[in-house]
């Protein structure tokens, strides 16, 4: 292999693992980075003898190094990295066939609902969206053909929290395997893996990265037959991160620990300050002992992540906050270094049917913040003159 993977020890503690799993010194040149090895190819020294690598889509060093990274720092076995968070959910559905039954968290991102609903319908896959913090409700919603439970937790954008090592339990009851959308938390802020998850996704477009910057996706993987197909379908599909992303995602995991240790400093304060605000009517945050799963996210989560969602008590007033913010920037997305606020019903849910989005609490005053690093008194400045004028 062109790229050795370091084996760090067992003992070696998270912020460790973030910096320097899966790199070693470049072999050819001692650069302490790993390259971007953008080649499509790779010279074979003689027929049937080479380094490992023979055709980048379905191997890249720069690409091997992120997988390995992202999977340590998951606690899993093996990393698969794609072109998106949407093509990692795709690829983990490849895993299903056709009259297979699928247990999904009931808001879970509108770009997944979208992919199960519009398109994998059409093959047969049915899918039960139910509200996974109640574990009753999970376990009632298990059928003999049910063969994969789909977790997101917090959810987005109203931060709804599953009890992960219940929800681990109870389906492995079935011997169902579990499957966690880890974007919205990060790793820093929780590993499903830890508490029985067989599957992580993530969108990396979002914390892992870090810094608004790439578009990608990952999942890792604990089970040799998940792996194997994994490995397959990966190469089989081509969906694939390129290398000069893997590369950037590899820059951002180094940080990812002290970003969310910021991340997470801020959204508190933030969800503190807009609780106390008279024209809020409500905040959404798990770190609010107001939160109904406030104790379980304590338990479960390492602080409680960089999303706030706050409803602003009509659209009217929503759309003011949204259009006086200075500093905060109107945008979709979510996990950079800048603080972003979005409007859900319009902007991140568009897709989900208006009645659904009043079901899951996603209601038109509904305003998000992906609460950045920046000093957090210039965050609350900005929301205060933005809610002055709403
Ligand atoms: C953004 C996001 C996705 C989709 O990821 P892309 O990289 O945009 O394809 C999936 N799940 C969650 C929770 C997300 O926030």
């Amino acid at each position: 292999m062109l790229c050795g993977i370091v084996k760090l020890s067992d003992h070696a503690r998270f912020n460790t693992v973030c910096i320097h799993a899966g790199q070693t010194p470049d072999p050819a040149t001692g650069a302490i980075i790993t390259p971007i090895y953008q080649t499509s190819t790779y010279v074979q020294e003689a027929l049937g003898v080479h380094k490992g690598y023979e055709y980048a889509r379905t191997q890249n060093p720069t690409r091997s190094a992120l997988e390995a990274n992202l999977a340590a720092i998951e606690n899993g076995k093996a990393g698969f990295c794609f072109a998106s968070g949407m093509a990692a959910t795709g690829a983990v559905m490849t895993l299903l066939s056709s009259g297979d039954h699928i247990v999904v968290t009931d808001n879970t991102y509108g770009g997944t609902y979208r992919l199960f609903e519009r398109v994998l319908r059409k093959y047969q896959l049915d899918f039960t969206y139910v509200d996974t913090s109640s574990l009753g409700e999970l376990e009632r919603a298990i059928r003999p053909n049910t063969k994969l439970v789909f977790l997101e937790t917090p959810t987005n954008p109203v931060l709804g929290v599953t009890d992960l090592e219940g929800a681990c339990t109870i389906a492995h009851g079935h011997a169902i395997p579990v499957v966690v959308d880890n974007t919205f938390a990060s790793p820093y802020v929780q590993r499903p893996i830890d508490f029985g998850a067989d599957m992580v996704i993530h969108s990396t477009t979002k914390f892992l990265n870090g810094h608004s910057d790439s578009v990608g996706g990952a999942v890792i993987a604990t089970r040799d037959d998940h792996i194997e197909w994994l490995r397959f379908v990966q190469n089989a599909e081509g969906a694939i991160l390129g290398p000069m992303d893997a590369w950037l995602v590899l820059r951002g995991t180094k940080t990812l620990p002290i970003r969310m240790e910021r991340h997470n400093a801020n959204a508190m304060v933030l969800a503190e300050y807009l609780e106390s605000h008279p024209k809020v009517t409500a905040v959404h945050y798990p770190g609010l002992p107001s939160h109904p799963q406030h104790r379980l996210a304590a338990r479960q989560m390492r602080g409680f992540g960089g999303l706030i969602a706050f409803k602003a008590g009509s659209f009217e007033r929503a759309r003011t906050v949204l259009n006086s913010v200075r500093l905060m920037a109107l945008a979709e997305s979510l996990g950079g270094v800048e603080t972003l606020i979005s409007h859900p019903a319009t902007m991140t849910h568009a897709s989900v049917p208006a009645e659904r989005r009043q079901q899951l609490g996603i209601t038109d005053d509904l305003v998000r913040i992906s609460v950045g690093i920046e000093d957090v008194e210039d965050l609350k400045e900005d929301l205060a003159q933005a809610l002055d004028r709403a």
